[in-house]
């Protein structure tokens, strides 16, 4: 069973830091990995005898129905507070609990759920709790995350058909969207992206009010969730004919796409497949203007680790699913990303969004 799995990595990698009993998880997307419950209020407490999935009664059904070999409890009082009282019925005395995401309040109250005696002690900070096992996609994450890909560049091609110069920015994202949806998206990774003419040197340019222009790059960053699993692509196109100077800087941001992704392969650190793009775009005398890092994982949510950025060292390793998006952006003249999802092998790698991208003129 693959949930009941995942809990005891979970509890094993948290025991080599300390002699903790139990961990208790409280991040949804890790819940959801975990336990395959899919709601948004929700205490996995895991020991070495028991897990047990705390929520409340609005998830009564859906609880039960997604966690299978997990226990489930709907919470009489609120969720953190029954997970205090199972915890100390278990007998636990140190619990691990996900320090990157629990917020001050959130641990004061959690404190205040254990009795006098035991409360000072009980939890242990932990960096993460399933975030390193998510890094690593199993058989099943990975077909699921392929079919999110793949949907995502139906969207695209079908989008290369519908922008036109004269088009907001905002109906460009509506138009993206109703499509994503209409193939069975159950969301979008993110606030779509649009950023046209000048605006497209904004690297995170959210679709606007803007027109698109006669003569122009378009970038769109979209990505769509498929079975919990998210996409992520970026494409840049041209309205118009282009100028020398256009044409150049995409060919270098593409050379620099290509020369990532070829350095990537089990063994590499992020550090080194962040330096090939980086180094092209040097040579281009360009690299000032890439203001970011060259990727991220990606999984159950959009942005994860590993982190593809200068000096990580990071050792990348079969299964990963990291995402290769070199930018280049000139303030008020024009910018332009290319971004793929690819999944890490042995050998190299495999592009899983394999949309066109190569130069387009529209
Ligand atoms: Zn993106
Ligand atoms: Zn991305």
């Amino acid at each position: 069973m693959v949930y009941s799995e995942r809990q005891a990595s979970v509890l094993a990698a948290a025991r080599k830091l300390a002699p903790v009993q139990a961990v208790l998880v409280t991040h949804p997307p890790d819940v959801r990995y975990l336990s395959g419950f899919t709601g948004s209020n929700a205490a996995l407490c895991i020991t070495a005898k028991a897990a047990v999935l705390i929520t409340d009664g609005r998830y009564t059904t859906q609880a039960r129905q997604e966690c299978v070999g997990t226990r489930v409890i709907i919470a009489s009082r609120a969720v953190p507070d029954e997970a205090c009282i199972w915890l100390e019925k278990s007998r636990v005395t140190l619990c691990g609990y996900d320090a990157g995401i629990t917020t001050v309040n959130a641990l004061e109250r959690m404190r205040k759920g254990i009795s006098g005696k035991l409360r000072r002690k009980f939890f242990f900070p932990l960096a993460q709790t399933a975030a390193g096992l998510r890094e690593i996609k199993e058989r099943s994450e990975l077909s699921q995350q392929q079919k999110a890909a793949n949907l995502g560049c139906k969207v695209f091609e079908q989008m290369l058909g519908v922008i036109a110069p004269g088009m907001r920015e905002i109906e460009v994202a509506a138009e993206l969207e109703y499509r994503a949806r209409s193939l069975g998206a159950e969301g979008m990774s993110f606030d779509t992206i649009v950023a046209s003419g000048p605006r497209s040197a904004l690297p995170h340019g959210r679709a606007s009010m803007a027109r698109l222009p006669r003569k122009g790059f378009v970038t769109l960053d979209f990505g769509v969730i498929l079975g919990g699993y998210c996409s992520d692509m970026t494409r840049t196109v041209h309205l118009g004919r282009a100028g020398d100077a256009e044409r150049k800087t995409y060919d270098a941001v593409l050379a620099a796409e290509l020369a990532a992704i070829e350095a990537v392969h089990a063994g590499a650190s992020c550090g080194e497949v962040d330096a090939a793009a980086r180094d092209l775009l040097y040579k281009a005398k360009l690299a000032k203007w890439f203001t970011h890092s060259t990727g991220h994982g990606v999984g159950l949510e959009i942005h994860e680790g590993p982190r593809i950025a200068r000096g990580q060292q990071q050792k990348l390793l079969p299964g990963m699913v990291i995402t290769i998006e070199p930018g280049v952006y000139l303030p008020g003249k024009f910018g332009i990303r290319i971004e793929d999802m690819v999944e890490v092998t042995r050998s190299g790698c495999r592009i899983m969004t394999p949309a066109p991208k190569s130069w387009i003129e529209l």
